[in-house]
């Protein structure tokens, strides 16, 4: 009997852990794509989580090599587009990324070769890719206007107040 309540506190100690790692690979498989961007998505699979390391299966060495060079800034992305769903702050500290897993998950090579071909003006080079993606992601920034002032803002904030930090710190302010 008196083992009972411990073994209780431990069932739900794994349970509230097996959930919050549950939630971040939803969160991380839902946000990937825009954090690496459409050109560079096809080449990569999110494949699990290890020891806060996410682990990715990319399709050629070229591109784990370029990637493992670009990862701090998609790791950042990738944590600000999850920002207000985690519980706790960045919780992923590095990525892996990995040819070795990716036969197992990706898709037939002629449905690579179709999603590949719709794409125009297609990458010359991994490294090219990897430039559009990093222009991209520091353009997305501040793809958006304010609408009470008209100063660029960014998709948080805007997501977030409907406008941009000035305006909301301002409105909030004179709620008081
Ligand atoms: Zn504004």
């Amino acid at each position: 009997m008196a083992f009972a309540p411990v073994n209780t506190i431990l069932d739900r100690i794994q349970a509230q852990e097996k959930w919050r790692q549950g939630r971040l690979w939803f969160l991380v498989v839902r946000y990937w794509g825009e954090a690496v961007g459409a050109l560079v998505a096809p080449h990569t699979r999110p494949t699990g989580i290890h020891r806060q390391v996410l682990q990715v299966a990319v399709s050629s060495g070229v591109w784990a090599q370029n990637l493992t060079f670009a990862r701090r800034s998609i790791l950042q992305k990738l944590h600000l587009l999850m920002a207000d769903q985690l519980t706790e702050a960045n919780p992923i500290v590095d990525i892996h990324f990995s040819t070795a897993r990716w036969e197992k998950v990706s898709p037939s090579p002629a449905v690579n070769k179709r999603q590949t071909k719709t794409i125009k003006e297609l990458p010359q080079s991994p490294q090219e890719a990897i430039d559009r993606c990093m222009t991209s992601l520091q353009q997305k920034k501040w793809q958006y206007r304010c609408p009470q002032c008209g100063a660029p803002a960014s998709a948080l904030e805007i997501d977030r107040w409907q406008m941009c930090r000035y305006c909301a710190s301002r409105h909030l302010l004179s709620q008081k």
